[in-house]
Order: structure tokens, then sequence, then C-alpha cells
């Protein structure tokens, strides 16, 4: 048991639940779980819900994140919400970059923008990478590098300690439990990220950057995912949306 560690677990819900009614009900549940926990439990709901979370002092280790944001602060453009309109709604963390989001053609190069956009709001980005597919090669290592590249192309090392990284490769995306990622291989994407960031800002800073992974998290993968995997936290889909599998994936961690 390593009791220094405080995990994250995240919850992106995605565009569900279908009404009000029911994101109210499962937050209620999940809150409820949230309670004295020594992980730091994160809740992305729909831009539309964020209100409906507040109901209610929200414990401790409990925060409120969106799954998106745009990077100008104001003016017109139509349907998108701003980091000051976020920082208004008390949220604190902000998906970027995610897979479903890059397949509607969002890019490294705005990613980046966003990032630098949350950051000069006070907020803190949880960016996204990872790679389609994977090769015999070793090129997806590559182009994890390069995309690590961009989208950090902006951010200077005094910012670091708000951000939190993401990985999420795509094909480990919306699976099954048996399809995600296993822990000795994700404790090599971990070390290369690292090492990116080192490189960049120095050991010091650059190790202090949590990277969680994301990608068929389920209660019976998660524990070998964070032990072995060496990773700071999880990002869940679905698994978000059943209170009793995400607080089940929450006491794993804070038992680890
Ligand atoms: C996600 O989309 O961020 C995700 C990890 O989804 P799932 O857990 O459903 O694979």
């Amino acid at each position: 048991m390593n009791k220094d560690k405080k995990y994250y677990i995240i919850g992106n819900w995605k565009m569900n639940p279908e009404n009000k009614k029911d994101a109210k009900k499962i937050f209620g549940e999940i809150k409820k779980a949230s309670q004295r926990r020594r992980s730091k439990i994160i809740i992305c709901p729909p831009f539309v819900y964020l209100n409906a979370m507040y109901t209610g002092r929200l414990p401790k280790s409990l925060s409120i994140g969106a799954q998106n944001c745009f990077w100008k602060e104001r003016g017109s453009f139509t349907g998108e919400i701003s980091p000051t309109q976020l920082v208004d709604m008390k949220v604190e963390y902000v998906i970027l970059g995610h897979s479903e989001r890059r397949t509607l053609g969002e890019d490294d190069g705005l990613v980046s923008k966003k990032i630098k956009a949350l950051l000069s709001n006070g907020l803190r980005p949880i960016v996204c990478v990872g790679e389609s597919e994977r090769d015999g090669d070793g090129r997806y290592l590559n182009f994890l590098e390069s995309q690590l590249d961009t989208v950090f192309s902006d951010v200077v090392s005094a910012e670091l300690d708000r951000v939190v990284i993401a990985y999420e490769p795509v094909w480990a995306i919306g699976k099954n439990e048996d399809d995600a990622i296993t822990g000795h291989s994700l404790y090599e994407i971990v070390i290369l990220i690292k090492r990116f960031l080192s490189r960049k800002y120095g050991k010091e800073r650059g190790f202090s950057v949590p990277i969680i992974y994301g990608g068929s998290v389920s209660p019976s993968n998660a524990e070998g995912i964070l032990g072995e995997g060496n990773a700071d936290g999880l990002l869940i889909g679905r698994e978000s949306l059943d209170p009793k599998s995400f607080s089940k994936i929450i006491e794993l961690a804070d038992n680890l």
C-alpha cells in the first residue's frame, strides 16, 4: 500500500445521461462514495448539467470538470463555451483533446491553444493524448512524442503543476475490459511521457505531472492498470455512469 499516493479518478460522462434528473441521481451516488477519500475524484458531465452538480457542499475529494472549452474568452463564437464562463460555473478541471473531439476535427494545434487559455484562467487541463493504433516497429511512440511536442509547445514550466496528462490510446476506448492496456504496456508509455517532460522542463517538474490512463477501465482491470502500470489515475467513460462500478474503482484506488 502506498499511502502517500493520491490517485485521480475521473469520470467522463460524454453526452450522457439523457436528462437532468438522471444526472443528479448518478452524481448523488458518486458524491456519497466520494466522502473522505484519499483519491481526487472529478466528474465531467455535459455543460448543461454543470449547475445541477452543485446542490449542497461537495466533499473535499470531489471536483467538477468540463469536457471541452474554447480558447477565446468572449466574442462571436456560436455554440462555444469560454474558460471564463467555466470559472464562473466553479469548474476546476477541463478535459481537452479527447479522441472523440479529434474525430470531429480538433487537432494538436487547437488543443495547444486551449491548454494555454485554460492555464491563463486558472483552470486545470486534463490533456488527452494517444495513438490510434499500434505497429510492430514502434512508430506509435514517435506519434505520441510529436503529439506531446505540439500540445505542450506553449506551456511554461511554472504552469506545469496544474496539468494532468491522460494517455488514452484510441484503440482501447469504448471496448471490452479485456481490450484495455496491460499494466506492463502502460508502464512503458508512462516512462516515455515522463522522459519527454523531464527533457523539456527538467526532471523535478517533469516527474511531478500526473499521468493517468483511459480506455475500457472497469473494476476488474483498474487495480492492475494503476499498480503495474504505475499510473497516477484513471479516466473512465462508460463505467463512470454506473455509480456502483465507479464507486468500486474509487475504493480500489484508495486501498492500493
Ligand atoms: C473515454 O472516452 O475517455 C473512455 C475512457 O471511455 P471508456 O472508459 O468507455 O472506454
